[in-house]
């Protein structure tokens, strides 16, 4: 394939080192697919340019963040990747509106840092949050503990530009804190994976830190009753908890030997934060701890100033399990909270009777399940799965609550949407991208 078309075109490079595109042809899952060049944009002219060569070069292309996908999404297919991290710049900050105007490249965490400055946050901060970019959140439609009270990333993308797959440029959605004007598009384009249009630009709201946030560790004796604190707490508005987390002890054991964090030893924890004034911050958590008593935890809660680096540690968990256990098989599952004691009882049922290990953490009070477990052959585990996702949907939920469906689980999206849904979700792909040029096989697409 002869690319010097492509570079003459570009400001930015087209590269094709052998290690470089290796290390491109993964993620974060066990998807390994060929990726045939890089390039690194350097404004949303080039990526407009990369997709319509690719559209007459009838060659795929693969939008990437920070490749830190679950299900396979950034993987390519013998496919031009699109690399983010030169388009990484804060373009604009209106606190007046809370608004920000950024490249998709940005990283999660450092946004955050640099919007504390001004005393404002951007809500979704996936445990990936570290390493995770606002694009690749956005076609993800990324959520993480403090989407408890604020939601996903779907709820703070107010507009977007974007390149479709045909290779046109425009802008969907408005500045305007609502709007009643046609369909939203941003609502679809976020989380659709790269497979509708790819983002050179994102306007996306900021919320006010909170004048008191306080992270509380509490450990319990076990699972079972963990789940029935979760539901619990997920009835008290008064107690203002952004964020219900829950690991169980493998998590907590992994997490205190590899991080050398001090959470004391336990069956299961919950991590919460508590966002207050100050004047109310002693009421909520006195309140907080006389509801926790009825549930007999097994220490003291451990109160934490710095919630960011709480969350940090809870974003390591993946990295902890692997050094211990190697590189295990991950899923994710959501259900109504009130059904997330059913779904955890359900797993642990399905894992014992099967013989097998399985570690189990997750943004509890979203009924958000994650679920670690040794790789299997492929009948086994679709297995597993099929029983797993059968369970999910059957208590109400989904068989995808963040990491998305990428190149893994197409397969049992009939679990969970009609034949008619799937039909629409084909057809709108043909609106958007008619010659299947942005990340093809994925998701829908794949099926
Ligand atoms: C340790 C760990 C913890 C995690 N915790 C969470 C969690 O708490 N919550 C959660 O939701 N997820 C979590 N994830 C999954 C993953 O981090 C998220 O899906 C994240 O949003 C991916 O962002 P990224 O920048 O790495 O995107 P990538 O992996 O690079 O890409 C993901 C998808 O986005 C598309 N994409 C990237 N950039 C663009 C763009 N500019 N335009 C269009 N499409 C684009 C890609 O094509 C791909 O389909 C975790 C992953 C790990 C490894």
């Amino acid at each position: 394939m002869n690319f010097d078309t492509l570079e003459k075109e570009l400001s930015g490079k087209v590269l094709l080192d052998e290690h470089i595109l290796k290390a491109y042809s993964k993620d974060m899952s066990i998807v390994e697919g060929r990726a045939l060049a890089l390039v690194r944009p350097q404004d949303e002219q080039d990526v407009l340019k990369v997709v319509r060569w690719a559209n007459e070069s009838k060659i795929p292309v693969v939008a990437r963040g920070g490749g830190s996908s679950l299900e396979g999404e950034s993987v390519p297919f013998d496919a031009i990747v699109i690399d983010f991290s030169s388009m990484n710049k804060v373009l604009e900050l209106d606190e007046q509106n809370l608004l920000a105007l950024v490249e998709p490249g940005v990283v999660n965490r450092e946004f955050n840092k640099f919007l504390s400055q001004k005393w404002l946050f951007y809500p979704p901060n996936p445990g990936s949050w570290e390493i995770s970019t606002l694009g690749g959140n956005a076609a993800t439609n990324a959520a993480g503990p403090r989407s408890y009270k604020y939601g996903s990333t779907r709820n703070w993308v107010a507009a977007l530009e974007a390149v479709t797959g045909k290779g046109e440029l425009s802008w969907f959605g408005t500045r305007a804190k609502k709007s009643s004007s046609g369909l939203d598009l941003v609502r679809l384009l976020v989380g659709s994976e790269g497979t509708l249009a790819i983002f050179t630009k994102l306007l996306v709201r900021l919320a006010p830190i909170p004048e008191k946030r306080v992270g509380v560790i509490v450990p319990l004796k076990n699972v079972t009753l963990a789940t029935n604190v979760v539901v619990a707490l997920s009835k008290r508005p008064d107690l203002g908890i952004s964020a219900i987390e829950f690991v169980d002890e493998k998590c907590v054991n992994a997490l205190n030997s590899v991080y050398h964090s001090s959470i004391p030893e336990c069956g299961a924890a919950l991590m919460l934060e508590i966002e207050s004034t100050q004047s109310e911050l002693e009421t909520k958590l006195d309140s907080l701890l006389h509801t926790l008593l009825r549930f007999e935890p097994v220490g003291e809660p451990l109160y934490e100033d710095d919630v960011d680096s709480m969350w940090d540690l809870r974003g390591r968990i993946t990295f902890a399990l692997e050094k211990i256990y190697g590189k295990q098989y991950r899923e994710d599952v959501a259900v109504p909270v009130t059904n997330f004691p059913k779904l955890v009882e359900g797993v642990k049922e399905l894992f014992s009777k099967e013989g097998m290990e399985c570690v189990l953490f997750g943004h509890a009070g979203d009924g958000n399940l994650h679920l670690e477990f040794k790789h299997l052959e492929s009948t086994k585990l679709h297995q597993i799965l099929t029983q797993l996702f059968s369970l999910s949907v059957k208590l109400g939920g989904t068989i995808s609550g963040e990491h998305g469906i990428g190149a893994l689980k197409a397969r049992y999206l009939n679990f969970e949407h009609s034949a008619l849904a799937l039909q629409i979700m084909k057809q709108i792909k043909s609106v958007f991208d008619p010659n299947r040029i942005l990340n093809p096989k994925k998701s829908f697409d794949a099926l």
